[in-house]
């Protein structure tokens, strides 16, 4: 694996991140500086959420490639840091700021889907079963 290669795809995807959050900063400007109506505040909070979204993606990717690079430089690129499995080339290629074998990135993503299946259990599971029986005790109670 030729580490100088990577080393130029990560700086060449760094510069073209701080060039569009670069731009997305002067279209933020623009934004504040114009007037609009009611009705198009909606869809400006939805754009700005959006926008935020993506730039919050571009932030960590840029932070990765900094990390990356870094590793490069101390000799341990393309080490997972989970397992300290070397990560397979290709994998290297397709995302060269990439963390994580692919097994350890398989189990992530696999207990991420399971918070994220946790916490909507959690809202369906507001009201708890017994609620029904414990009304029905209470009513007993107040007519004692
Ligand atoms: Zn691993």
């Amino acid at each position: 694996m030729d580490l100088e290669t990577i080393r130029e795809k990560l700086l060449e995807k760094r510069n073209q991140i701080l060039k569009s959050l670069e731009e997305s900063a002067k279209s933020d400007i623009n934004e504040k500086t114009g007037v609009g109506d009611d009705a198009d505040t909606v869809t400006d909070e939805l754009s700005r959420e959006t926008h935020y979204r993506l730039t919050q993606a571009d932030r960590e990717t840029l932070y990765l490639i900094d990390l990356a690079l870094r590793k490069i430089d101390s000799g341990i690129y393309g080490i997972c840091e989970e397992c300290g499995a070397v990560i397979g080339e290709k994998r290297l290629e397709a995302i060269p700021w990439v963390r994580l074998c692919i097994d350890c990135s398989q189990n992530e993503e696999i207990v991420r889907q399971f918070q994220q299946r946790n916490e909507e259990e959690m809202i369906y599971n507001i009201i708890p079963p017994t609620l029904g029986e414990e009304e029905e005790s209470s009513k007993n109670l107040q007519a004692d």
